[in-house]
């Protein structure tokens, strides 16, 4: 059962971060609610307070610049999955977007709810890594930017502080000419592992590669080794050579075992994904936005 609250609702940034510095450990951001409230059902998370932050306004732009994407916090993935702009110029973003859940949930839960919820089993982030997207967060004591990667901590664990708030996330463009693809597989709508490629082919083998896997250990992850080894190599040779890297996985990702999957179930379907993303991404012509 759903214990009593009192709903606030900053209008400001800085009034939400004053509101959560006022009540403490009483109070939590509240977004789309798709998560906390389900674990305030659940009596996971006890709070007296909820700051909405769906009623400031600032937190809900949705920005296709020439050289990057910027999306407020509070922007519904369903936005993102159908956002003409993005489906053109970040396709990946858009199609890892396209995962989440049900159309419920994609209709009420927001990015930066998902990258602060830190779930490990999360499809956008492992999608924003190979973008080398970034994050702005704020507090009273002022805002700062960082990437992606340094938010994630963990499981359930981000770089942010009591009191501060996620605002912004910036998502660049990929290098023109570069395509890219998604694949996940899944029970009971959450991810049990998924990947994210993004690959720069020339006359047939592969220039430039960013690898990302997702939902196998803490947090996604870019996979810097096995990416340099994709160079000079064509996709079918590529795909095989991620297949082989079973024991680099196993070691990189630090898979665990959940109820979604063992760690060696993981350690191998991570594998999988991304010989089947590389395959599709080589196959997508123009799937970036640029040709
Ligand atoms: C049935 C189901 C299926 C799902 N399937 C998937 C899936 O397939 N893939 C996937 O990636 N996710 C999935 N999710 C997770 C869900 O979609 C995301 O976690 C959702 O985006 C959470 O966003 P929200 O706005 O609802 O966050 P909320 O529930 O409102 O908040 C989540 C947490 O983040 C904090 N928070 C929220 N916004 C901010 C902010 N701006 N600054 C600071 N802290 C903040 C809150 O205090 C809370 O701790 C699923 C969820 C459900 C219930």
């Amino acid at each position: 059962m759903l214990s009593s609250f009192e709903l606030l609702e900053p209008t400001t940034v800085q009034e939400a971060a004053g509101l959560l510095e006022r009540y403490g450990d009483e109070a939590r951001v509240y977004a789309g609610g798709a998560e906390l409230i389900l674990l305030m059902r659940y009596g996971l998370v006890d709070a007296t307070y909820l700051v909405n932050v769906k009623t400031i306004s600032g937190l809900g732009g949705l920005v296709a610049g020439e050289d990057a994407l910027r999306v407020g916090s509070i922007v519904t993935h369903r936005a993102l999955e159908l956002d003409a702009a993005v489906r053109k110029g970040w396709p990946l973003l858009a199609a890892a977007e396209s995962h989440v859940g049900n159309i419920r949930v994609r209709s009420q839960g927001t990015l930066g709810g998902n990258l602060c919820f830190a779930d490990p089993h999360a499809d956008p982030p492992t999608a924003l890594l190979v973008y080398e997207a970034s994050v702005t967060i704020e507090g009273s004591g002022g805002s700062s930017w960082l990437p992606l990667s340094e938010f994630l901590r963990g499981t359930y664990e981000t770089a942010l502080q009591p009191a501060e708030l996620l605002v912004e996330i910036e998502v660049p463009r990929l290098p023109s000419g570069w395509t890219a693809a998604f694949a996940r597989t899944e029970r009971f709508y959450r991810p049990t592992a998924n990947a994210a490629v993004a690959i720069d082919l020339r006359a047939g083998a592969i220039a430039g590669a960013r690898l990302a896997v997702g939902c196998v250990g803490p947090t996604a992850m870019r996979l810097p080794q096995l990416e340099s080894e994709l160079a000079g190599l064509t996709p079918a040779e590529a795909g095989r050579r991620v297949m082989d890297a079973r024991a680099y996985l196993s070691r990189q990702l630090d898979p665990v075992d959940d109820l979604l999957g063992s760690a060696e179930y993981k350690s191998y379907i991570a594998g999988v994904l991304l010989a089947r993303a590389i395959g599709q991404a080589a196959g997508t012509e123009g799937a970036n936005g640029h040709g």
